[in-house]
């Protein structure tokens, strides 16, 4: 009947950390606002139902984003729609059945895509079962500026862009005002409705209560110039005339695990904290003064959102690059690839130039939208509504998808 709760099925991939986090953070949202009105399943359908290529995009990214020349080539390359569109369609009749199939399972209404790779296909399967009009599509798009044109499908229901430099992308590709909203880029709700007090943080996560605090990252995997700039910032925070630290650093190492350890066999002359995988990111953003990281866009948003200043120190080509200029251009941070400016930068930050920091702080606060994935989560509940009692959905298969190609 029009009462049972409606299924949500949210599409993502683990490449990077970032669309995970993004796929929570709608899911999360989706609880806080609505309870039980919704079943939300969040899955990597490529990953369980599918071959090989598609089952192992984890790796392909991670092999091909550690060899940037070759990330360069396959985002670049595949960017005119007949190219995408040939190997995706190729992949689709290869394995339309599993799918289709992997898709079914979960009697979705809604399906949420939070990957670039993940509009097509789906689609396709829809457009087959003939339930194109039953189930409502949309596209959650995770890249600040320069993103892939596999995000934008106009068979969409709606495409949430989480700025005005992706929205006219998105139209520039063809979709139409009525399909684009520009709310944000989604952020867990831990995270962006968390009340924190720095003092009460560095108890808790056992920082120096008083010493000022450098974050540094490089997204989910651990990725970029890391140690370097760990090293540098030892030298540059540690006063020499003194004989005593200026400033302390924690440096979160994500996935990477051979990072960790190799940072933790040096020694360091001012407070360091090494961590692996963290999950309440928060809370150690929420512990420090200023963030150095690669140009993740999940990690941007939430370190806007807690007021960090931001040292960008690297980027993916492609999706990444444009995340430079948007932090930069708007005040929020710096970009240099050198470990020692890095460090030199922070020192200032921490002593002479603390007036930057908080002017950029401020900044930062400004260009944060912590509610966007509430904007979202709500705009999909109100399209749910418009369908009235969608609930029915019929999903017995009558034509196997795979049986028309
Ligand atoms: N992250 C985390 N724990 C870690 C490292 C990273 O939860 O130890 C999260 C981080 O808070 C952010 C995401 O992983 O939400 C990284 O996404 P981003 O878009 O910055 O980069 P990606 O890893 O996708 O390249």
């Amino acid at each position: 009947g029009a009462d049972r709760a409606k299924n949500v099925l949210i599409l993502m991939s683990d490449t990077g950390g970032g669309h995970r986090a993004s796929a929570e953070a709608i899911r999360d949202a989706f609880k806080m606002e609505f309870g039980d009105e919704y079943r939300i399943f969040v899955k990597d359908v490529w990953k369980e139902y599918t071959g090989w290529p598609l089952n192992d995009m984890e790796n392909q990214y991670k092999f091909m984003v550690k060899h940037v020349q070759l990330w360069s080539v396959a985002f670049h390359g595949t960017s005119p729609r007949w190219i995408h569109g040939v190997y995706l369609a190729a992949i689709a009749a290869f394995y339309a059945k599993e799918v289709e199939a992997g898709l079914m399972e979960y009697k979705p209404d809604i399906i949420i895509s939070v990957h670039p790779l993940m509009q097509h296909i789906p689609l396709w399967v829809l457009k087959w079962q003939g339930l194109q009009k039953k189930v409502i599509f949309v596209t959650v798009i995770t890249d600040l500026n320069t993103c892939h044109r596999t995000w934008f499908h106009p068979g969409v229901k709606r495409c949430y862009c989480p700025s005005e430099e992706v929205s006219k992308r998105a139209l520039l590709d063809g979709l139409e005002e009525n399909q684009v909203r520009v709310f944000g880029l989604p952020v867990r709700p831990s995270f962006a409705r968390a009340v924190l007090n720095k003092d009460d943080l560095r108890v808790e996560l056992e920082l120096d209560p008083v010493l000022p605090s450098v974050l540094l990252m490089g997204g989910g995997e651990g990725m970029g110039p890391v140690k370097k700039t760990a090293k540098a910032l030892a030298e540059s925070l540690f006063d020499k005339e003194t004989g005593k630290p200026m400033g302390q650093m924690v440096v979160i190492c994500g996935r990477n695990k051979a990072l960790a350890s190799s940072l933790e066999s040096l020694e360091w002359k001012i407070p360091v904290k090494i961590r692996g995988f963290e999950t309440q990111m928060q809370k150690w953003m929420g512990a420090c003064d200023c963030i150095i990281t690669k140009a993740g866009p999940g990690t941007i948003a939430e370190a806007l959102i807690r007021g960090l200043p931001i040292i960008l120190n690297d980027y993916i080509p492609g999706q990444e690059k444009g995340n430079v200029p948007y932090v930069v251009g708007n005040g929020a941070g710096v970009f240099t690839r050198s470990p020692k400016e890095t460090a030199r930068i922070v020192a200032g930050w921490f002593s002479t130039n603390a007036d930057e920091l908080k002017k950029m702080s401020e900044n930062a606060l400004k260009l944060a939208q912590p509610e966007a994935v509430f904007d979202i989560v709500r705009d999909i509940h109100e399209l749910a509504g418009q369908r009235g009692p969608l609930a029915d959905v019929p999903y017995v298969l009558t034509q196997s998808f795979s049986s028309l190609i």
